[in-house]
């Protein structure tokens, strides 16, 4: 079995985030979104809130569960018994952040891989960060993020 982690905050989902997760459970027998928090940090949602809002965006999809972790994403790996890492590159400022943790990971474990997905164009310049700030004005986030995580914040 090839199972993969795909580590990030996801504070919130956005489309972006979940192309690269299609593509990645189309690759691995199973991609596990693993939502990394930091107990003395507080996010912008609940990790709770993240994991949920997420396996609501992958309802019907195969081959991808949702979890949290705290500490190094190279325990929690393999932890779960993945020996390779999803991630998605947006730009050239992603693949620069992206090399170091990589080759750092590869560093501590050196059975542990990165692969990388590139996001199609029309998802290159969302992050969650735009998503929160938009929202915080009570802009329209509608395009660029998951229904589920659309209508969560409508109501909020
Ligand atoms: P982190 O805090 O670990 O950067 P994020 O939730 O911001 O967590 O991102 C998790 C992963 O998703 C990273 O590999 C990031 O590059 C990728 N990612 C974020 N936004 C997009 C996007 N719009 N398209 C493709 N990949 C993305």
């Amino acid at each position: 079995m090839n199972i993969a982690i795909y580590p990030g905050s996801f504070d919130p989902i956005t489309n972006g985030h979940l192309d690269i997760l299609k593509n990645g459970a189309e690759i691995f027998d199973k991609v596990i979104v693993a939502v990394s928090y930091n107990v003395n940090k507080q996010g912008f949602l609940p990790v709770e809130t993240r994991i949920d809002l997420i396996k609501k965006s992958v309802e019907g999809l195969k081959n991808i569960e949702v979890t949290s972790y705290e500490g190094l994403t190279v325990d929690y790996a393999r932890h779960a018994g993945a020996n390779v890492i999803l991630r998605g590159l947006r730009n050239q400022n992603d693949f620069e952040y992206e090399l170091q943790i990589s080759q750092t990971n590869n560093a501590l474990w050196g059975d542990l891989k990165t692969v990388f997905l590139i996001t199609k164009p029309e998802y290159g310049y969302i992050s969650s960060s735009m998503v929160r700030e938009i929202y915080l004005h009570k802009g329209d986030i509608s395009k660029f993020v998951p229904e589920a995580v659309n209508n969560y914040l409508k109501v909020q």
